[in-house]
């Protein structure tokens, strides 16, 4: 059965180092046009009805700014 992702993003923690948004296999993640409180762009996902929840992306950032819960579509 196809899988629903669902990310949780802890924007005041992300450094806006893009590790995550080159490791998604589907392109989902970018950069967001504002600030958080650290000064960085955070990430975002543009599309979270597409996200597989295959967590990619929190294996890969640093510093566990994203959590991934999957579900059943
Ligand atoms: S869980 Fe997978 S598909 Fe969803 S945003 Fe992260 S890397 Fe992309
Ligand atoms: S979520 Fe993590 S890997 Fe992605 S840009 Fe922020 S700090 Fe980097």
């Amino acid at each position: 059965m196809a899988k629903q992702g669902k990310l949780t993003i802890d924007e005041s923690r992300c450094k806006g180092c893009e590790l995550c948004v080159n490791a998604c296999p589907l392109h989902l993640l970018k950069l967001s046009p504002s600030l958080n409180a650290k000064g960085y762009h955070s990430v975002m996902i543009t599309d979270p009805s597409q996200c597989i929840g295959c967590a990619a992306c929190a294996t890969m950032c640093p510093d566990i700014v994203i959590k991934v819960e999957r579900e059943d579509k």
